[in-house]
């Protein structure tokens, strides 16, 4: 079952080879972080492994190398994972976009694993089968939440010949031992007290196992095969690797020896990526594998004290949320709080984010409508304007500089926001010349920017949202469609004594001839928008549009739609019929 070696991973691990990992600190303990040597990004993170906030070097100039564990494949994703998938999604976006650095993101999946093969015991096919099924499955959840992917994606399976050479080395290098069963352990007394960088390492247990195991927290590092298992040939017999190994294998063999950033969920501190690094510094022989070991906080339902999990049976999956909520709504959920908070999922954040995502939507309309010259508004003050747009922008790279500070961000937008909106008041008769266009479209822009950077596409949520209320869209044309043909046939009324006036038709009142005009201009109008009306009757396009339009409201029927339709309906809406 061992496959060739994967050649895209080596040339990208070459091509990413570069020099000397840091040097320890003189006179510390065992485990003290070193602060690395190299190119200073500008922002400050918070380092699990040294517990507090720490300016973010790069060993190469503005590239970052950056490792995740990524998904154990035999279930749906849920929501607890988008969250952490979308909010490092969002800190790369901000790396990238903001501080001009160069993500070079590798994720594992995890696809032999027990929960995989109990899964496959009970759905009675391979493990193969169900992992392939949710590794698909997860790449669309990522895809429709709009989360970058990786620049490759590795799965164990096709790396369980580098696992193997990878234990021959920790072995060689005296810090793990096999055991008579056909059990591979990490020898965690061989490196004293460098073990234990994470809360909650110390006076662990470890895992169940072997009772060759030297010390209860020794873990696997390659699992004997049990009966019906899948099983790799090894120097230590039939077997599989253990959980842990695989991260620092595959890790390795695209980064080489020294990474810059690992994230992952919170949970996975410890013990997994406190295995990771034992290992990965027992093979490399080095002092610090990982330079930042970034972590997420867990997603709650609100009312619960546990974190969203599939063993808990308390979730809600990727697929579902989205039936009722957009990507964009779930990013501005995410960007409220900070990513390493426990964020509370319920109703109420939800509206919250949706709220949010609204007023600055209704705000750049309200400045291009302003823009336009279709909304009159008193004289604004340009200067002060100009002045909230500088104090937004530095505030927001501020607060992303400073450990990713999303919620502080999005207040100093709404700030700006907020002061835009008040200088915005609608008057009947506006001094033409007074005018200021030119800072709310450069407020606009920044918004724009921003919104960009953070993976928010406000534009296609209104598509959307003009899909789901083309119902509503629908009623609003009866209504209109049905004043206009009251008032022409008010127009129409003829009188009983003869037409007074030349002009008029005869027997019509020659005062509602107004009227009769607008009805004809309404209709014409209404005509290149799809809405032809004929008499009483009402037909919106032709037979196939209105089938579309009447089958709109659900998220299927809105793909069946073709832009130009899509152009016209959101026309129609502007118009504000
Ligand atoms: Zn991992």
């Amino acid at each position: 079952m061992w496959r060739p070696p994967s050649r895209g991973a080596a040339l990208l691990r070459r091509a990413l080879r570069r020099g000397s990992v840091p040097s320890r600190s003189k006179g510390g303990s065992e485990r003290a972080w070193a602060t690395p040597s190299g190119f200073d990004t500008g922002v400050v993170t918070f380092n699990s492994l040294s517990k507090k906030k720490e300016p973010l070097i790069l060993a190469r100039e503005r590239v970052a190398t950056w490792y995740s564990c990524g998904p154990t494949v035999y279930d749906h994703a849920h929501l607890g994972h988008a969250c952490s998938y979308v909010r490092f999604d969002i800190l790369q976006r901000i790396l990238s976009r903001c501080f001009g650095v160069v993500v070079v993101h590798a994720m594992v999946i995890t696809d032999v694993d027990d929960k995989i093969i109990q899964r496959s015991w009970q759905e009675n096919v391979s493990p193969a089968v169900i992992s392939r099924m949710y590794e698909e499955e997860f790449k669309k959840d990522m895809l429709s939440l709009k989360v970058i992917p990786p620049v490759v994606y590795l799965r164990v399976t096709e790396n369980v010949h580098r696992i193997v050479a990878f234990i021959e080395g920790i072995i060689r290098n005296g810090n793990a031992y096999a055991t008579r069963e056909g059990d591979v352990y990490f020898d965690v007394q061989s490196i004293g007290d460098r073990y234990g960088w994470f809360t909650g390492a110390t006076g662990s247990h470890g895992e169940q196992g072997s009772s060759g195991k030297r010390d209860p927290r020794d873990f696997a590092l390659w699992k004997k095969a049990k009966p019906r298992e899948p099983y790799w040939e090894s120097p230590w017999g039939r077997g599989r690797p253990g959980w842990h190994i695989e991260c620092s294998t595959i890790a390795s063999h695209v980064f080489g020896n020294q990474l810059d950033i690992h994230s992952g969920g919170v949970d996975l501190a410890f013990p997994h990526h406190e295995n990771e690094v034992a290992q990965s510094e027992a093979y490399h022989q080095c002092r610090q594998w990982a330079n930042y070991f970034l972590h997420s906080g867990h997603l709650h339902l609100r009312g619960s004290a546990e974190k969203m999990s599939k063993s808990l049976k308390n979730y809600i999956t990727i697929k579902d949320f989205l039936q009722s909520h957009s990507a964009s709504e779930f990013r501005m959920f995410c960007l409220l709080t900070k990513y390493r908070s426990a964020i509370d999922y319920s109703d109420g954040s939800m509206s919250e984010a949706r709220a949010a995502l609204e007023t600055i939507r209704t705000f750049t309309e309200a400045a291009e409508a302003y823009m336009k010259g279709q909304l009159r508004c008193s004289p604004v003050q340009e200067g002060f304007l100009w002045e909230r747009l500088l104090e937004a922008k530095s505030g927001v790279l501020k607060a992303l500089a400073d450990d990713f500070d999303t919620p502080r961000a999005v207040g100093a937008l709404m700030n700006m926001i907020y002061h835009g909106n008040c200088q915005l008041q609608p008057v009947a008769v506006a001094d033409e010349a007074a005018r200021s266009p030119a800072v709310f479209g450069a407020m606009v822009t920044f918004i724009r920017e921003m919104l960009e950077v953070f993976g928010i596409d406000l534009l296609q949520d209104k598509e959307a949202d003009v899909f789901s209320r083309s119902g509503s869209l629908q009623a609003v044309v009866e209504q209109l469609t049905r004043f206009r043909s009251e008032v022409r046939e008010f127009a129409l009324t003829r009188q009983d004594g003869p037409s007074s006036g030349s002009s008029g038709k005869p027997g019509l009142y020659p005062d509602r001839a107004p009227l009769l005009k607008a009805c004809d201009a309404l209709r014409n109008e209404l005509a290149p928008l799809g809405v032809l009306i004929k008499r009483l009757h009402l037909h919106l396009g032709d037979q196939r549009r209105s089938k579309d339009i009447k089958s709109s409201g659900s998220r299927p029927g809105q793909r069946q739609l073709k832009s130009s339709e899509t152009q016209r309906l959101k026309r129609s809406q502007e118009n504000k019929l």
